[in-house]
Formats: C-alpha cells, sequence, structure tokens
C-alpha cells in the first residue's frame, strides 16, 4: 500500500511529487506516479517540440521546485548563459533550460523509482484507501490518491475538420495529434488554423522551412498579452474574491473572463509582425465553416460561401476540448462515490483539493478551486502547497 498514488505523470503530477518528497520527506516506493509514457513530462515535451516553443511564457520562478528561485540558481551552477537561458523583463526561461532542471530534479529525488506504466481505467474505494486498476491488468493500492491527468488527450477538432479527416486523411492534423507526420512528407502549402501561441510558434517554425508556403488563418486580430491570465490572479488581488463566489456557475464565469485564450506575449508579436513586413501572406483572416476537397487541394470556406484559401495541408492548433478529462474513467467512481461536480461537470472540492476521502485534484479538475491559473505551472505549484496542507 502507497501513501500516494499520483495519476498523471505530467507537470502537475512530477510538481507534486517534487513537493512529497522534499516538504514531507516521502520516500520513492512510498509514492507511485502512474502515466502511460516512459517517462515523466513526456505530453509536456511532446507539444513544447512540436511548435519550437524557444522560451516559456511563463516566469522563472514557476518551475516543478519547491523554492521559487532553484531555477535561477541550477541556472548559474550550470554551463547555461544568462543570455541564452531567460528572456525579458519577466526572465522567461528558456525551454533546454526548464527541461535541464526537471531533468535534474528527477534525478535528485529519484521519482524514477515511483513510476508505473500504465493507463488506469478505473479507481475503486477501500475500507482504507484506493485500489486503482490499470488497463494492463494490473492492481496499485494506496492511501491518497491525486488525480493529475490533464486535458492533453482532448484535443479540440472542430466539424469541418472531423468531416475533412474521415473524408481525407492525411490532408489534416492538429498539432498535437500524438502521430504527427514529418512535414516534409506532407503536402505544401500548409494553413495553419488558430490565432494564439500555439499557432504562432507553429507558423514561425514551418515558415522558416517552407518559406511562401505557409498560411495562418487567424478569426480575430492578435491579442497581445505577456501572460494567459492577469498576474493578479497569482496572488489574493483576484484569488479572495474567486475564492468568496460560492456559485460554481460564477465561478466558471469568472474563469472564462480571466483567461485570455488565444493570446499570444509581445515577443511573439513583434516576431511576427518582423516576418510580415516581408512576407505579407503569412497571415490571413476568416473563419472556415466548411471544405471541399478535389484533386489534393483542399478549398477552405467561410460562412457566407467565400473561398478563403486553397491549400494543401491544413493544421489545427485549436487547442483542446474544454469538457471534464477522464470523464469516461471518472463517471463510474463519481456516480458510487456520490462525488460533487459543478453544472459544468468539473469536481467541487475543498480549499486543499480534495474530492472525496483521500481523493485530490490538480490541474483543470482542479480549476473551480484555483482558478485560471489551475492548468498552468503557477497552478500546479499552488494545488501541490494546498494538498500538502492536510498532511
Ligand atoms: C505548447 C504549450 C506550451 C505551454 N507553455 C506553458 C508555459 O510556458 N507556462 C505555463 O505555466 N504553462 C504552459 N502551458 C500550459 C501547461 O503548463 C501545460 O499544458 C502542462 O503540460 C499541463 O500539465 P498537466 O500535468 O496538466 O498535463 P500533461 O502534461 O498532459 O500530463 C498529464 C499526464 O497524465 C496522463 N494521463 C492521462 N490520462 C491518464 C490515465 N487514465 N492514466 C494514467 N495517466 C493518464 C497523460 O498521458 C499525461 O502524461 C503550455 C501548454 C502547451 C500545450
Amino acid at each position: 500500500m502507497h501513501k500516494w498514488i499520483i495519476i498523471g505523470g505530467g507537470i502537475q503530477g512530477m510538481t507534486l511529487a517534487t513537493f512529497l518528497r522534499k516538504q514531507k520527506g516521502v520516500t520513492p516506493e512510498e509514492m507511485a506516479i502512474i502515466d502511460p509514457h516512459e517517462e515523466p513530462l513526456s505530453e509536456w515535451k511532446r507539444c513544447t517540440e512540436a511548435i519550437s516553443m524557444p522560451f516559456l511564457r511563463s516566469p522563472f520562478v514557476h518551475h516543478l521546485d519547491v523554492d521559487p528561485f532553484s531555477l535561477n540558481r541550477h541556472a548559474k551552477a550550470s554551463p547555461f548563459s544568462e543570455d541564452a537561458s531567460f528572456l525579458g523583463r519577466f526572465k522567461r526561461p528558456s525551454l533546454l533550460l526548464f527541461h535541464e532542471h526537471c531533468e535534474h530534479l528527477v534525478r535528485e529525488q529519484e521519482i524514477r523509482r515511483s513510476w508505473i506504466q500504465g493507463r488506469v481505467e478505473s479507481v475503486k474505494r477501500l475500507e482504507n484507501g484506493w485500489q486503482i486498476h490499470l488497463e494492463n491488468g494490473s492492481l496499485v493500492r494506496g492511501a491518497n490518491v491525486v488525480l493529475a491527468i490533464g486535458a492533453g488527450e482532448q484535443l479540440h477538432w472542430p466539424a469541418w475538420a472531423q468531416q475533412l479527416q474521415t473524408d481525407s486523411p492525411g490532408s489534416i492534423f492538429h498539432v498535437f495529434d500524438k502521430e504527427l507526420p514529418k512535414f516534409d512528407a506532407s503536402q505544401a502549402p500548409f494553413t495553419i488554423i488558430g490565432g494564439g501561441i500555439t499557432a504562432v510558434h507553429l507558423t514561425l517554425k514551418l515558415h522558416k522551412q517552407f518559406p511562401g508556403q505557409v498560411t495562418l488563418l487567424k478569426r480575430h486580430p492578435f491579442r497581445v498579452h505577456d501572460f494567459d491570465s492577469d498576474p493578479g490572479w497569482l496572488g489574493p488581488k483576484y484569488q479572495q474574491a474567486f475564492r468568496k463566489t460560492r456559485s460554481y456557475t460564477q465561478r466558471r464565469e469568472m474563469i472564462g473572463h480571466a483567461r485570455r485564450k488565444g493570446s499570444i506575449p509581445r515577443d511573439l508579436n513583434a516576431r511576427m509582425r518582423k516576418q510580415l513586413r516581408q512576407f505579407p501572406e503569412l497571415v490571413a483572416d476568416g473563419h472556415v465553416s466548411r471544405v471541399q476537397r478535389q484533386q489534393n487541394v483542399t478549398s477552405l470556406i467561410d460562412e457566407n460561401g467565400t473561398l478563403l484559401r486553397q491549400t494543401g495541408t491544413v493544421i489545427l492548433a485549436t487547442g483542446f476540448q474544454p469538457q471534464l478529462p477522464g470523464h469516461d474513467w471518472l463517471s463510474p467512481v463519481i456516480e458510487e462515490q456520490r462525488l460533487k461536480c459543478a453544472e459544468c461537470g468539473y469536481p467541487v472540492v475543498t480549499q486543499t483539493l480534495q474530492w472525496g476521502p483521500g481523493l485530490y485534484v490538480m490541474g483543470p479538475l482542479a480549476e473551480l478551486e484555483v482558478g485560471p491559473i489551475a492548468r498552468n505551472i503557477s497552478g500546479a505549484r499552488e494545488a501541490a502547497s494546498r494538498i500538502l496542507q492536510v498532511h
């Protein structure tokens, strides 16, 4: 019987693992991290590498370790040069440095000894804890379970895109598809659908590889914000009013207003503007509502029937679906244990993120308690601190 079982070894789960090791002295054997991948942070690495994101959006104090200055110290002690490692006045770390720091923590805390590769298909309540069933038939038992499964497995595909994929597989992808092909093998020109940070990074990356063959098709002007929610959400400025709000429908609305979806930071906007001066066709405006595919050409058409563009390959940078992650396998336990959910389907939890006896949530699942920062690294740090308050 483990003391702690963490389901999901992404940014959220690994932050909690580090906090448990360092702040509570939990040994690697007392903790189990269950995740379908071979290694920690696989989804994070896959997504950030797919778009070749050079720097994180978040500042240097947001990382997996307990001490906010840990990443800074790590940079000083390693061969990274300050100039190459951090960007701008918020000192946003390079992806390379961030990964190196994560790997250092995993090594230092021997977290791989807690790693169990597998996918959870159900959880059952025992008298003194929980029993976790994996798809491969194994069982893992623990006193406390933390759901840190992220939203990365539910990609958003608009209806017209689903239709195109069915009719013409290979002509459309989502940038975060697990089986994303090498773009050299795909048919140019490329049209990227989206308008946020992922779409812009991807456009700049592909434009370098295929100059003059890439267009970003967006449905709103660039929304320029350094962070994806106001930094006031990191502290009492906005959190106090959020916590005082008793209605979860209202909390969901507050999250919706606060999250700057589809926004890009200033430096990325400047990089895009620079390219646009030379290649004005790199960006176009329009909202696709249907498509036609003929002789390897996809025509993207708006709601008025206007042809927006013709393209070889469509790449979606349309983010993730909003519904409850893990809904299929969580539904039975929600029913059996009468776990409280809000109208939006998300967990209603205590301030220490407890959903049921010894059952905790992090990341998107903790959104109604942690607020708009829940999905980010800062939200992972906040969630880990809150869960540790009770133990
Ligand atoms: C391109 C990109 C850049 C980002 N940049 C930043 C940034 O700079 N700063 C910031 O703060 N945030 C950033 N974010 C937001 C956020 O920090 C990341 O999305 C982060 O990866 C979320 O971590 P997570 O642990 O919730 O999810 P994930 O990284 O997806 O990890 C969840 C893990 O749970 C596993 N899992 C799911 N279901 C099961 C199951 N049934 N059984 C076992 N395991 C399961 C998944 O396979 C996965 O490995 C970025 C997001 C993206 C997509």
